[in-house]
């Protein structure tokens, strides 16, 4: 039978402050804003996506900007680290360019005998990592400021930190089709396709103090569905065991619906479909801001007070 969960569609985070925002993940990173669209619960914030040309489940990393939030802190219950692949030759040319740009990072590590990781966090304090590695097949994306060889292919894996790792762990392989594909240590590493993209690392890390949101910190992880039918199926299931998940709502790009892991962390489990052209075409992703049908009333008042966002490449070359 076909998996109703194929990997890892997006994360969504929560930064300060918009420009920044924009500045570190698409100048410093290289990812491509391929949404400016507004938080569809409260869109009076933004919603910004950022992933590959195409924005391709697996690759997408989405913040809202609260001005002035105060930060969160990561701990248990939350979904501390995203991490981006990038090829194996590449440490010292990222090394240079977090030097270059001011970026605080630390020394490179091993982690299962078989990755480099180096973990570094964004201006809101939002934990990233680059796991360093030859695997991954997927074509990376920038604006032309990082070389193609260098550049980001999409996430590696995320990093979720619980009080203990069970419960999570039989959600992810009962309810959810992932498969225990290593464990060292603390870490336990679940993927539903074994592939760079879709690996899931929960930590067991009993004696961290809880995470609180706030700036810095992820909302929610969201896993990728083929469609509404496998996500309907999905819903049942975690009906099923009491998990209460939401109805399935129209989130324009993807259905989605949300719902409590045991320890604490939102996942949401989205559709691959239709995706971000549905508003735009592949070649112009992210210049406008896009609202669904609901907020087109409110356009001209949304322009006015969401604050001006641009992209400035050049100054990250
Ligand atoms: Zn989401």
């Amino acid at each position: 039978m076909a998996k109703l969960i194929t990997g890892i569609h997006h994360v969504t985070a929560i930064a300060a402050d918009s420009q920044h925002n924009v500045d570190f993940y698409t100048g410093i990173l290289g990812l491509r804003l391929v949404k400016k669209t507004v938080n569809f619960d409260a869109p009076d914030v933004y919603h910004f996506y950022y992933g590959d040309e195409n924005g391709s489940p697996g690759s997408i990393l989405t913040f809202f900007p609260y001005a002035g939030l105060v930060r969160g802190r990561h701990g248990k219950g939350m979904l501390n680290t995203t991490t981006f692949s990038v090829p194996s030759n590449s440490i010292g040319y990222w090394e240079e360019r977090f030097k270059k740009f001011n970026v605080n990072y630390k020394p490179a590590e091993d982690r299962f005998h078989a990755e480099t990781v180096i973990y570094f966090e964004d201006p809101d304090g939002l934990g990233l990592e680059l796991v360093f590695n030859d695997k991954d097949a997927r074509a990376g994306f920038s604006y032309g400021q990082i070389p193609p060889e260098h550049a980001i292919k999409g996430f590696y894996n995320v990093e979720i930190w619980e009080e203990g790792y069970e419960r999570t762990a039989g959600l992810l392989s009962g309810q959810l089709d992932h498969v225990l594909i290593a464990e060292r240590g603390n870490r336990f590493r679940f993927a539903a396709t074994d592939a760079p993209g879709n690996y899931v690392d929960i930590l067991c890390t009993p004696d961290s103090l809880r995470g609180l949101g706030g700036s810095g910190t992820v909302h929610h992880i969201a896993f990728a569905t083929p469609d509404k039918e496998s996500q309907t199926a999905v819903q049942q299931k975690l009906l099923s065991i009491s998990l209460n998940p939401t109805p399935i709502l129209d989130r324009n790009y993807f259905t989605s619906i949300y719902f409590r892991e045991p320890g604490g962390v939102l996942f949401e489990v989205a559709t691959s479909g239709p995706g971000f052209a549905i508003d735009e075409t592949p070649d112009h992703l992210g210049e406008l801001l896009k609202l669904p049908p609901q907020y087109e009333a409110r356009r001209s008042r949304l322009e006015t007070e969401l604050p001006p966002v641009s992209l400035h490449i050049d100054q990250y070359k």
